[in-house]
Formats: structure tokens, C-alpha cells, sequence
């Protein structure tokens, strides 16, 4: 690590930022789920299993998670167009592919599992907090799974490992610039997904996985405790609330 080094926000590199949980935000829907990091905002309702139309669509082996990834036109500050894009239908895709070790598809042959994921505030790592969300989402609405994915954006500034990229990182461009590596895992830290947006040397990239592996670890105790929550009180997760509560109890 570079000598005098300091996060835009002042963060740890270890640091994510300040997440939040809720699920069971959509009554409407079959799951729903809320999941947030610093100021992005993702929210995540699942609608299935139903049956698979157009009827050549359905595979009568497996059933079938189809996922879309939209960012509301509101969501930064220069208007996003409205529609489909190729970016949102990569990260639909994306999506899926990192959910899909986890649902257990062969036990809703012939149907198919809607995930519609909404970026209502966008500030960097907007896939993973969406993945986050629907992962939760899927959970509540009681399809069958492995166990949770999780999912965070780490990566390189200068010559820095980070976890947790904000935009103002994502756009640091002071020495070798920034590098974006958006991860997700299964509970026993199996990856099922990586990207990579920028360069980063093979001893860099170990460390950054496993800065990945230790905030995925927090992540998914996050996301267990609002799965929790939603059967019993509906409060949602604070960590912010959390630490003053423990701090309270300890003094
Ligand atoms: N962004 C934007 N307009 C766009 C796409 C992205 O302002 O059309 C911003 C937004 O803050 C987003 C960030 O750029 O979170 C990084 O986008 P990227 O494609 O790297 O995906 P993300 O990090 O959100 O998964």
C-alpha cells in the first residue's frame, strides 16, 4: 500500500460502506427485497415460479431465472434514457449467471422465475447491490436454494486494494487509476461471477478477493438478518443502528 494514502471518503481500504437491508418491501410481488451501500440503492421483486410463455421457452428438465437490471432515469444526476440498453441487459445476464449456482432450478421444471432489479440511486456498485437484493428477493419468496449469493465491488486505486468502490473512486485517476472488480460468491465463498474493469497484477487481484471474501462474509450475515426480520417484526437492518445498539449494551 502507497504510503499517505487516503480514501476520497476517508475509508479504510478494508471498508465498505454503510449497508442497509429490508426485505419484504413489495407486497405485490412473490419476494421482495431492499439493499443499499453507501448512497446506491437497489431493490430487487421476484414474481415465480409460473409457467414459462412463450410455451418453446419452457425446459421440462429445469426451470428457468430470467433477470432485468434497471436503473431508474432518476437514479443519477445526468438522466438516464429510459429502456433497455446494452449495459442493462449485460448486467441482466450477468445477473443471472451469478444467481443461478444457487437456485435450485431442477425443482420447478417447466416454469419460469422473474427477477426485476431496480437501481433507484446509483453511486458505483449498483450490479452487486442489485445481485445482493435479488438474492434476498428469491429467499423470500421461498424458491429453493443452495444458500445466499453475495456480492461486492473491489478493486485498485493507484496502487491501492479497496473494497467497495464509490463513483468518485471509480473515476480516480492520480497515478495508475482505478480498478473495478465486481465480485459475487456462494456462502461457502465459491465465486460465481467476476469482472474485470481496469488492470490489476496476480498478487493484487488474490488480495482483492479475499478483501471480497471477508465483506461477502458481513453481506450475507446482513442479508440473513433482514430474511430474519421479515418473519417476524418487519424493522429493516441498520448497521449504523446496530453499532450504537452494541455500543449502548457494552457501556
Ligand atoms: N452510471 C451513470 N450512468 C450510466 C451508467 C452508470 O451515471 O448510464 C454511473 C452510476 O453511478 C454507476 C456507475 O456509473 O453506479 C458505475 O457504473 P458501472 O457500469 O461500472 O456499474 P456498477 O458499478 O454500477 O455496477
Amino acid at each position: 500500500m502507497a504510503k499517505n494514502f487516503k480514501r476520497p471518503d476517508g475509508r479504510k481500504n478494508n471498508e465498505h460502506r454503510p449497508i442497509k437491508a429490508k426485505v419484504g418491501i413489495i407486497p405485490n410481488a412473490d419476494g421482495s427485497a431492499m439493499f443499499s451501500t453507501g448512497d446506491t440503492i437497489a431493490i430487487a421483486a421476484v414474481y415465480g415460479p409460473r409457467q414459462m410463455h412463450p410455451q418453446h421457452k419452457q425446459d421440462p428438465e429445469k426451470g428457468v431465472l430470467r433477470c432485468t437490471y434497471t436503473m431508474n432515469s432518476f437514479s443519477v444526476s445526468d438522466r438516464i434514457r429510459p429502456g433497455p440498453s446494452r449495459r442493462s441487459m449485460e448486467i441482466g445476464k450477468i445477473t443471472q449467471w451469478a444467481l443461478e449456482p444457487a437456485v435450485m432450478l431442477e425443482k420447478f421444471p417447466s416454469t419460469v422465475v422473474d427477477v426485476h432489479i431496480n437501481i433507484i440511486q446509483a453511486d458505483a456498485g449498483t450490479r452487486c447491490a442489485g445481485i445482493n437484493a435479488a438474492s434476498m428477493a428469491l429467499a423470500h419468496a421461498g424458491i429453493p436454494m443452495k444458500g445466499l449469493i453475495s456480492s461486492i465491488s473491489v478493486g485498485k486505486l493507484d496502487k491501492n486494494v479497496v473494497v467497495d468502490l464509490s463513483k468518485e473512486e471509480e473515476d480516480f485517476e492520480e497515478g495508475e487509476g482505478a480498478t473495478d472488480i465486481p465480485i459475487s460468491m456462494t456462502s461457502d465463498k465459491e465465486l460465481t461471477h467476476i469482472q474485470l474493469d481496469g488492470k490489476i497484477d496476480k498478487k493484487q487481484l488474490k488480495e482483492a478477493i479475499k478483501l471480497a471474501e471477508e465483506a461477502c462474509e458481513e453481506i450475507k450475515k446482513i442479508q440473513t438478518k433482514a430474511l430474519k426480520e421479515s418473519l417476524g417484526n418487519e424493522e429493516s437492518v441498520d448497521e449504523d443502528k446496530d453499532k450504537d445498539k452494541n455500543k449502548e449494551k457494552s457501556e
